[in-house]
């Protein structure tokens, strides 16, 4: 693949400035096609890269709400971009402890973690987008940081009204520009009047992903449980950072080699999916979530079978479910089928 750097600065220059969500998309297409990103060695770490109990207890939510729903035998396991395969794997293996073993559907673009996901999950069928998932059959949906990595378009408050934002690009960096005129129905009534620099993210690509899951959803049974860090009513600001090496990075340099992510709309996520026709539960914190689910009792039982690791484990508690740490910036929603009962731990 040549650089993408020149690549979209060749772009630029013989088409015309690009969206910020075209940036985004090609940016992120290109660093998760390269690289494993996950770990202390990559750039970034994930709740089930931390803890085998965040797996754990997201597959135990879903074994209980399965088991309500009356232990349907075609359920099928749905995760969007499951990075290492290690949250499916810790949550696969506590379903099976309550009798669910689904089949695996794996919502992956990048071949590298494709392999990395197959070598822990052989029986997986891949897919490149939710379009081609199983119909006919109830779902049982994660998406662990999946929706902060899909692409958004910004839009800017200036004195001449809100604009989209453009990129161009400099000799040494790409720089978000205002572009033309968006339309007032873009912007909620309450920012129409904001001051000049203000930013407003949308994300189409998710509110579509959202829109076929829940449809999904809503037609033969199941659940979605999303977690991200975001925020829970829509809210203007520019949000997109990049993270290379564990540091925040200019995400308006060497695109395709730091990772680009956005606070997660949730409240716009709620209404594409009720929209048609599941239940929203949440957005709740997660480190509320995660107690409600018993990560406690959890954490006890793993320390007692390894009393050499207690100290590792209860630090691994704690970075999930601190105020300070991943407990409140990360929220979990469930979108859910309409005759299926309520998942544990949106109460
Ligand atoms: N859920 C994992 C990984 C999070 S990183 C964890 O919690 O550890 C983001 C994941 O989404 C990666 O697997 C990445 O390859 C995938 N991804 C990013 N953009 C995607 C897209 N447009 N379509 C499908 N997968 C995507």
């Amino acid at each position: 693949m040549p650089d993408l750097t020149e690549r979209l600065a060749r772009l630029i220059d013989t088409s015309g400035p690009i969206s910020v969500a075209h940036y985004m998309a090609e940016a992120n297409a290109h660093y998760y096609a390269s690289r494993d990103p996950l770990g202390a060695g990559g750039d970034f770490t994930t709740a089930p890269e931390i803890s085998q109990m965040f797996g754990e207890l997201v597959g135990l939510c879903l074994a209980d709400l399965w088991v309500r729903a009356g232990a349907p035998g075609d359920a099928a396991y749905v995760e969007l971009g499951p990075g290492r395969g290690t949250l499916a794997a810790d949550a696969l293996r506590a379903m099976a402890a309550a009798r669910l073993r689904p089949a695996v559907h794996l919502v992956e673009t990048s071949p590298v973690l494709r392999h990395a996901q197959g070598e822990r999950l052989p029986a997986a069928q891949w897919h490149d987008d939710s379009s081609t998932l199983p119909t006919g059959v109830p779902l049982l949906v994660v998406a662990n940081e999946f929706f902060d990595a899909l692409p958004v378009r910004q839009l800017v408050a200036t004195e001449q009204g809100w604009r989209e934002r453009l990129v161009v690009h400099e000799p040494s960096r790409f720089r978000p520009v205002p572009g033309p005129p968006v339309g007032s129905g873009a912007i909620p009534a309450r920012l129409r009047s904001a001051p000049a620099g203000t930013v407003l993210e949308t994300s189409p690509a998710s509110v579509a992903v959202v829109r076929q899951l829940a449809s999904l959803i809503a037609a033969s049974g199941g659940a979605a449980l999303i977690v991200d860090y975001g925020h829970a009513a829509t809210a203007p600001g520019d949000t997109l950072q990049a993270v290379a090496s564990h540091e925040h990075a200019d995400p308006w340099i060497s695109p395709g080699e730091r990772d680009l992510t956005t606070h997660v709309d949730f409240e716009a996520l709620a209404e594409a999916a009720s929209a048609e026709g599941v239940k929203v539960l949440g957005p709740v914190p997660q480190g509320e979530w995660l107690k409600a689910l018993g990560i406690e009792a959890r954490a006890g039982a793993l320390a007692r079978n390894a009393p050499a690791r207690a100290e590792e484990i209860a630090a691994a508690r704690d970075r999930l479910v601190a105020a300070d740490q991943m407990g409140t910036l990360f929220k979990a929603m469930a979108l859910v089928a309409p005759t299926w009962p309520d998942p544990a731990g949106f109460a």
